[in-house]
């Protein structure tokens, strides 16, 4: 039989948990959370299709991104979503 499960959605990205303390977990290092200033929130990270596919590259750097976990980057400047 089907039934329902409670998750737990992390507030930067897609992924989900079952237990609360694995998404707090994975917030304090989730690509996406703006406190950890890595591409995904950076104003800076040129997307090839808006994905993370290889291809997408920092237009400051000219490093390919996505490969692996940048944060902290000192380039980073946050992406100002216009509400509209
Ligand atoms: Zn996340």
């Amino acid at each position: 039989m089907p039934h329902k499960v409670e998750r737990w959605n992390c507030d930067y990205c897609k992924k989900h948990y079952a237990h609360k303390g694995s998404v707090t977990q994975h917030e304090k290092k989730c690509f996406y959370n703006p406190a950890n200033k890595s591409c995904a929130s950076c104003i800076h990270a040129m997307f090839s299709n808006y994905t993370k596919a290889p291809g997408s590259m920092c237009e400051i750097t000219g490093t390919a991104i996505f490969q692996e976990l940048i944060v902290n980057c000192p380039h980073w400047k946050e992406i100002k979503w216009s509400e509209d």
